[in-house]
């Protein structure tokens, strides 16, 4: 049976001399495995879209376990990404979260267009690489069912002022008193703390509209990872390369 679908190649293994497994995360299919026959090949007409973040028009045929790429159209390449190691880093992180989580529709669609808007933003270069990554960590996991409980500090009640505590593990608030008597230190400061918000709650389309200190950003950024990590209940294996890269 043949099927078309748009899909963006997460990972792609070579088999044989110039063969390709591709992993591509799909609207309708959720994250399947294609083999790209002779994809390899520069003249192969599969070749241009079977790039490591290329995001195409796949026709397929479907096999017992697995499906065979006919044929493929390119729909965007991400100009930008290749250009650094900073910004192929996290790309590749992101692809591992996208293929940890391994959405399956109708979630499939909002995780790929994520995924997509946070590939053009690393092209773009206008944001910290930095904010991208914890607008994709905390974004993704929401959307994957692991929405933090971000109304306000869930022992008194308090809605902002002063600094909070994030607890990764439960996902929700404490302000600087509450905090205290429970001995944790605050890790996010007021512009974290809307950050987070805004992250977990911003409708679309203003999903990347905002700014944070880069001491803000410090704080975010830390205990994002920390919330990913204790959700995801394993490691990432392009995280520790990518922190040795990101400044
Ligand atoms: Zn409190």
């Amino acid at each position: 049976m043949q099927v078309a679908t748009t899909g963006l190649v997460l990972r792609q293994v070579k088999v044989g001399e110039a063969d390709q497994i591709l992993t591509l995360l799909t609207p309708d299919l959720g994250v399947i495995s294609a083999s790209a026959k002779g994809s390899l090949r520069l003249k192969n007409k599969l070749f241009s879209a079977s790039g490591l973040f290329c995001y195409s028009e796949f026709t397929l045929t479907s096999g017992r376990s697995h499906y065979f790429v006919d044929s493929a159209q390119v729909k965007k390449v991400f100009h930008g990404i290749s250009d650094s190691v900073e910004a192929m880093c996290l790309a590749t992180y992101m692809a591992e979260i996208a293929l940890s989580l391994s959405p399956a529709p109708p979630e499939a669609d909002a995780q790929l267009r994520l995924l997509l808007n946070s590939l053009y933003m690393i092209g773009q270069k206008r944001l910290p690489l930095r904010q991208l990554k914890t607008i994709y960590e905390l974004r993704a996991m929401s959307m994957a069912g692991y929405q933090p409980d971000l109304l306000a500090c869930v022992s008194c009640g308090r809605y902002d002022g002063g600094e909070f505590y994030f607890d990764p593990i439960e996902g929700n608030l404490l302000c600087a008193d509450c905090a205290d008597k429970a001995r944790h230190i605050p890790n996010l400061d007021a512009g974290a703390l809307y950050a987070l918000r805004h992250i977990c709650l911003a409708e679309d389309k203003k999903l990347f509209s905002f700014t944070l200190s880069p001491s803000s950003l410090k704080n975010l950024s830390r205990v994002s990872e920390q919330y990913l990590l204790a959700h995801l209940e394993h490691g990432l294996k392009s995280l520790d390369f990518l922190k040795t890269v990101l400044e």
